[in-house]
């Protein structure tokens, strides 16, 4: 069982959440070029060890935030709310 600490709730399981993707900065769509919606969408680095990634709390506050997680163990060092 892996357990994600929300901001606003505390630690719930993880099937309380939906992964949202790597965290990152969003093209700006007035000027975005195709190429660069597509590596965004598309494209993800996925490494081994630390990321950051945006979770979406479905099954409780229903609110988003940002975690830092280890891929390979899952442990979890940071978790902030977003605006
Ligand atoms: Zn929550």
């Amino acid at each position: 069982m892996m357990l994600l600490p929300c901001p606003w709730c505390g630690a719930r399981d993880a099937g309380e959440f939906r992964y949202v993707g790597e965290s990152g900065t969003r093209p700006d769509p007035a000027t975005a070029t195709r190429d660069q919606w597509r590596r965004y969408l598309y494209f993800h680095a996925n490494p081994r060890g630390w990321v950051r990634e945006d979770w979406y709390h479905g099954a409780g506050c229903r609110r988003y935030f940002t975690v830092g997680r280890h891929t390979v163990t899952n442990e979890v060092r940071t978790a902030r709310g977003r605006s």
